[in-house]
């Protein structure tokens, strides 16, 4: 039986950036994941933009949360050492009733408090983009966007928490939730354990509604929609340099192009209801962002795309973000986080840890608070850097993953951190394997023997990515 303040559900941006937060002060933690990792739900699946914050509306929560989020990502990318860059968006118009609308969002953003907007005329855009389609009649210019690793940045917040002494519990799907003894607090079970926690935080994603009814009457209900993506390989990542955008319609911001911070260029998403966990990619949502994509970037060469992939957004009736006390005291949510979630996550964290404090939890800070963090990344060292590295400890002296120049070393070392992968996903989350043109084909059986080695699990029991996602059975070749 475990007996903490706070048990906050799911291992999104959100339930991680609040561990952290909460790992701040004198209060015990533990986040629940019903998966074997964090950040391999909606969080390890979108486009990864830090947005400026001059969509949402005025005076919502999610505008507050977009322009404060906006920064608070970029310093904790700083302070953990999460790969971060700020290029600046573009959102195009391509005929008179789109710039109207650049218009509207040029004077929502100043609303919003978003710095540095302005809005470019063709030359202006041309200038700073130039592969941009001379189609385009005049873009909002926002200096503040930003492209940030999504999963890292969950990766980091809740190890960084971990190292603070906060607790996270994977296979730990949440099943039930009932008031404690004499109506004081709370008891959840999750993988086959029983937890008492004086508050809940419900952050569960895209079942943020099914886990609300384990205690409340229904009050609101995700309708997921899915967003589908080409990854292109890195000799497209140069091809535009900010984040380009078309004008937001009914489904949302529409196709974007952009470079990632690991170099390739993603581009995508269409919006369309989706059932849960429906992650499939279709040739018709495909070839609608390639049809949409090509309006704004006309040479855009997606013969050179190396993944398709797709995510869910957790919808909900309401058009702003659901954070706050449910109608049973002590239970709160952070639920419906569609988009700018990702950006927004750091700002709901904090604000959360402001409503658990007003409702009677004790925020005594840690004088040991440690928020700092340092990833070896082999790749992005100088030839004395690595000789150094290679000479103190030899296994960075062997690249597993030639893609990407991953090294045994750095795979070791993820293996051994304070929140270790048990997937090939897993690895390639925290080092980058698998992530080049090769999409893990040659260092795959490399990674998984070196997890096997190192965990002590037999390589049949070690998925691709969720739990049961088998990558070997057995040997072919018994006794040989
Ligand atoms: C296509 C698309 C594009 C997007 N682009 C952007 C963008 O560019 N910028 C931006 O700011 N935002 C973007 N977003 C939004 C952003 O990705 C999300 O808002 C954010 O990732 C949501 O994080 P989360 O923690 O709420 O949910 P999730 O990441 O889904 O995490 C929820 C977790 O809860 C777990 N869980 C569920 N039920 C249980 C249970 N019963 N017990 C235990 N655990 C449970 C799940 O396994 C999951 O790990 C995009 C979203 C989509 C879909």
């Amino acid at each position: 039986m475990i007996h903490v303040d706070v048990a906050v559900i799911g291992g999104g941006i959100c339930g991680c950036a609040l561990l952290y937060e909460l790992s701040r002060y004198r209060v015990s933690s533990i986040l629940l994941e019903r998966e074997n990792d964090v950040s391999i739900g909606t969080t390890k699946a979108n486009s990864a933009i830090v947005h400026a914050g001059y969509d949402p509306l005025p005076g919502t929560s999610m505008a507050r949360y977009n322009v404060e989020g906006n920064a608070l990502v970029k310093e904790l990318c700083r302070k953990l050492d999460v790969p971060c860059k700020e290029t600046g968006s573009l959102v195009l118009a391509f005929d008179g009733e789109e710039m109207l609308q650049v218009d509207v969002l040029f004077h929502r953003g100043r609303k919003n408090g978003v710095p540095g907007l302005r809005v470019l005329n063709p030359a202006e855009i041309r200038e700073l983009e130039p592969a941009v389609s001379d189609a385009a009649k005049a873009a909002l210019y926002a200096p503040s966007a930003a492209i940030v690793s999504p999963w890292e940045l969950a990766l980091a917040l809740a190890e960084t928490a971990v190292r603070n002494g906060a607790g996270v519990r994977l296979n730990s799907e949440v099943t039930a939730i009932r008031k404690g003894a004499g109506g004081r607090g709370f008891i959840l079970a999750a993988g086959g354990e029983e937890i008492h926690a004086r508050y809940v935080v419900n952050a569960a994603g895209v079942d943020c509604d099914l886990v609300d009814r384990l205690l409340n009457p229904a009050s609101f209900t995700v309708h997921p929609s899915k967003g589908q993506y080409y990854l292109l390989d890195k000799s497209q990542g140069a091809l535009v340099k900010h984040v380009i955008f078309q004008c937001p319609g009914k489904q949302g911001k529409g196709v974007l192009v952009a470079p990632t911070v690991h170099g390739n260029l993603i581009v995508g998403p269409d919006a369309e209801p989706a059932e849960r966990g429906d992650l499939s990619t279709t040739a018709e949502g495909l070839e609608f962002v390639r049809r949409t994509a090509a309006k704004s970037v006309p040479g855009i060469a997606f013969r050179e795309s190396i993944r398709n992939f797709s995510g869910l957004r957790a919808l909900t009736d309401e058009e702003d973000f659901i954070v706050g006390e449910s109608e049973t005291p002590g239970f709160f949510r952070i639920a419906g986080i569609k988009s700018p979630g990702l950006t927004s996550a750091p700002a709901i964290a904090r604000d959360m840890v402001r409503m658990l404090g007003a409702s009677g939890l004790a925020l005594e800070e840690k004088a040991e608070w440690v928020d700092r963090r340092h990833v070896v990344r082999f790749k992005q060292l100088s030839a004395a850097g690595r000789a150094e590295l290679i000479r103190r400890q030899p296994l960075y002296g062997r690249i597993v993953c030639r893609c990407e120049t991953v090294t045994e070393g750095e795979i070791v070392a993820a293996l051994h951190s304070p929140l270790p992968p048990c997937s090939l996903d897993g690895v390639k989350r925290r080092c980058g394997t698998g992530m080049g043109r090769c999409q893990g084909g040659f260092c795959g059986p490399r990674v998984l023997e070196i997890i096997a080695r190192e965990t002590g699990c037999a390589p049949e029991q070690i998925p691709q990515d969720r739990a049961g996602m088998t990558v070997v059975t057995g040997r072919t070749k018994e006794g040989q």
